[in-house]
């Protein structure tokens, strides 16, 4: 394949060092590229031209169809538990990294095509994706990215002028996604459960250069390594759980090492309050729940240290399973300290009080039994902190059974002595007012597969900034009507 010179400048350390981790493979012609979305001020960010790639020559390296010079498109292997299941082969079957850059803050990132066409890991699938899924991972990641959440992030997304056949015939397209890396817990396995130590250790000492460089050469690196993985799982789900998001799809093979949300298929946001939320349509058993997701977390990383216990005490195996536990056992309390932070912080409380605890337990617990909206239900307490709680009483079906509550954190606050509008300011900086609302994202999509992007392009206007009130976008704040139903969501491939 001819190479198209761009402003991309690569630099691959991923197909240079790390040869035997992966396949060389390219994308599959597709008869149309059109670019119909560019994330200008990403590609600015790293380091890129956005005027010479929002076009045609665009569209074709974004599609797979030609490569910017200086990529190296290959397939990554990996393995993972699915489900609780492990599948020791799985691999990129349907992506392609291209390479890396340096953006323009000196920050190594992965740029990955997503729906490129079959690998060697398609495992009977098509390779591909179409259009609905594809601008629901663009929107809700930069949604997340927005609200300061770690998060892989979209660059591009093009349609192939093909149909893909899911559950009848769908406009084809891919996704370019931009990550921190694409190193996950399911890579580890994968040399793991093969009993190829060395290779664990060649992927743990390249972890380690791209993600906690202080740690290169230290004898106990690969221990350091481990909890540093586990403090930032634990603090990325303490943000899903404080936003209300549910992922739907905690494999171990969409666990990354470093940190970010990645793989958005079947995730949505909670309306109600309600921590057994399941909005995947193949969780039959809730294994992913809204509440589940710290346990779920910490389950993960259970699989991970196994797959570096021969690193970690490479001649005692009692010795690298206590370390391991050790750190594993701290995950509880990471994610909980930061939590705890984060819910103080949604109730405007600068300082901690033995109380605050039971505060927030009760609140939940009403908020659960009265469906109340988690977001709405922050937003208008902040208002409440300058004003009236007419707006917060109306969230509830019994606001009477409400009322004592919301004394004792009017009690609460008041002990802190700042001025109502300092903590309105601070709440609102932290409770965000627009979320992916689950029926805004799926009217959106809706009219993108009928080639209408407006609305699409709307959304991720107004999610861009969804700490700060606009003017005519109060549509983009409420929950679904009850006319939308239970929220069901597909895997999304
Ligand atoms: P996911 O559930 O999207 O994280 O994907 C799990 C595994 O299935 C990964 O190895 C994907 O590459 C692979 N996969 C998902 N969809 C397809 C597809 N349409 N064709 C080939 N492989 C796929
Ligand atoms: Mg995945």
């Amino acid at each position: 394949m001819t190479a198209t010179p761009s402003s991309f400048r690569f630099d691959n350390s991923y197909a240079r060092e790390l040869p035997g981790f992966y396949v060389a493979w390219e994308g599959t012609k597709v008869p149309e590229p059109e670019l119909v979305l560019f994330n200008r001020p990403l590609a600015e960010d790293l380091g890129l031209d956005p005027d010479t790639l929002e076009t045609a020559d665009g569209a074709a390296i974004f599609a797979g169809v030609t490569h910017p010079e200086g990529a190296s498109p290959l397939a990554q292997v990996y393995a993972g538990h699915q489900f609780g299941g492990f599948s020791p082969q799985l691999g990129d079957g349907r992506a392609l990294l291209l390479g890396e850059v340096i953006d323009t803050h000196g920050r190594r990132r992965d740029i990955q095509l997503k729906g490129s066409g079959p690998t060697p890991f398609s495992r009977g699938g098509d390779g591909k994706a179409v259009i609905g899924p594809v601008l629901r991972e663009y929107i809700i990641g930069e949604a997340m990215n927005a609200l300061g959440i770690p998060t892989t992030r979209a660059l591009a997304a093009v349609t192939t002028g093909e149909m893909v056949y899911r559950e009848g015939p769908k406009p084809g397209a891919v996704l370019t996604r931009v990550a921190a890396s694409h190193l996950r817990v399911g890579t580890f396995q994968y040399f793991a459960a093969r009993g190829e130590t060395d290779k664990v250790r060649q992927l743990a000492d390249y972890a380690i250069s791209r993600h906690d460089p202080d740690l290169a050469g230290a004898p106990d690196r690969f221990l350091k390594l481990f909890r540093r993985i586990t403090e930032r799982q634990a603090e990325l789900v303490a943000r899903w759980l404080l936003v209300g998001f549910v992922h739907g799809v905690m494999n171990t093979d969409n666990t990354t090492i470093s940190g970010e949300t990645i793989d958005y298929g079947p995730c949505a946001f909670i309306d109600a309050y309600d921590p057994e939320a399941v909005f995947s349509s193949i969780d039959h058993g809730g294994r992913y729940a809204f509440a589940r997701q710290p346990r779920i977390a910490q389950w993960n990383l259970a699989r991970l240290a196994e797959a570096l216990l021969p690193l970690i005490a490479p001649d005692d195996q009692d010795k690298a399973v206590d370390l391991a536990s050790t750190e594993l056992a701290r995950f509880p309390e990471v994610y909980t300290a930061y939590w705890r932070g984060g819910m103080r912080a949604k109730l405007g409380l600068e300082t901690e009080e033995e109380g605050d605890q039971a505060l927030v337990e009760t609140l939940l617990a009403a908020m659960a039994e009265q469906n109340v909206d988690y977001t709405l239900f922050f937003r208008s307490l902040g208002t409440a902190a300058t004003g009236s709680p007419d707006e917060l009483r109306a969230l509830f079906a019994d606001p009477a059974a409400f009322d004592p509550w919301f004394a004792q954190w009017r009690q609460r606050l008041a002990g802190e002595g700042l001025a109502p509008d300092v903590v309105r300011t601070r709440m609102d900086r932290v409770n965000p007012l627009y979320i992916p609302r689950n029926h805004k994202v799926e009217e959106a999509l809706a009219a993108a597969e009928t080639g209408d992007f407006g609305p699409v392009r709307k959304l991720l206007e107004v999610l861009k900034t969804p700490f700060t009130e606009r003017p005519d976008c109060e549509a983009y704040t409420r929950p679904a009507p009850a006319s939308f139903g239970p929220y069901r969501t597909f895997c999304g491939t």
